[in-house]
């Protein structure tokens, strides 16, 4: 497993606390992918954006993610425990995804900033057809509509970048029906990191309350050595 890097890892909750989720998600991209400039974040497809929030997720807490939902059809409270390592094994190492043709059309792959222009777009189907229209970069001479090819131009930008929309099925015990839920990389990753961070602050000040030491002073112990004075000051 990766070690982490805590006081890297405060700052990093510090600045992503008053972010939107959008930006938010980019700004844990920027840290789990130094090798990429940061402002190519923002336009680099989707499915690119989440394996590398997975990866980070799974290298500083685990493949195992524990979802929660309530089934849409009866309320049933529903977990499903998912392992993420497999997307991962499957997840091409390229930053780039092929366009999509399609009867004269040529759309790329979504990225960011195409999910911020829709961000108030609360009509489905709107949002949809908006998306492609983002997303064409040439199209056939004559009366050919966007919204003819939609469905199909949506199953191959799907089969192209497949871990840009992370969709899970989850079944229900209490009705037998199937209830669909999206995994959100960026989310999840920063429940985790923001939990890590409260715990962090919570050990920083239990110490300098009682030794009087300065926050570099406590992250600069082990994480043993501190939970061995933290455990002497509950004894
Ligand atoms: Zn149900």
């Amino acid at each position: 497993m990766r070690t982490l890097d805590e006081a890297g890892l405060l700052d990093l909750w510090e600045r992503g606390q008053d972010r939107h989720p959008i930006d938010r998600a980019l700004l844990l991209c920027a840290w789990a992918r130094p090798d990429v400039a940061p402002e190519r974040f923002a336009q680099l497809p989707l499915g690119v954006v989440n394996t590398g929030l997975l990866r980070m997720r799974a290298a500083l807490f685990g493949a195992r993610v524990e979802v929660q939902l309530d089934c849409e059809h009866c309320g049933e409270h529903l977990e499903l425990a998912l392992d993420i390592a497999p997307l991962l094994a499957d997840a091409t190492a390229q930053d780039e995804r092929a366009d999509v043709e399609l009867q004269g059309f040529r759309f790329r792959a979504p990225h960011s900033r195409d999910l911020a222009a829709l961000a108030h777009e609360t009509d489905a189907q709107a949002a949809a057809l908006r998306l492609l229209e983002r997303c064409c970069v040439a199209r056939p001479d004559g009366p050919a509509a966007l919204a003819d090819v939609l469905s199909e131009a949506e199953e191959q930008l799907e089969a192209a970048d497949p871990l840009a929309d992370l969709q899970l099925s989850v079944a229900c015990e209490a009705c037998a029906q199937t209830t669909q839920a999206s995994l959100d990389a960026g989310s999840l990753l920063w429940d985790d990191v923001h939990h890590h961070a409260r715990g962090l602050l919570g050990q920083v000040h239990s110490l300098a309350q009682a030794y009087g030491w300065s926050e570099g002073e406590v992250l600069a112990l082990s994480p043993t050595r501190r939970a061995a004075y933290l455990d002497l000051l509950r004894a």
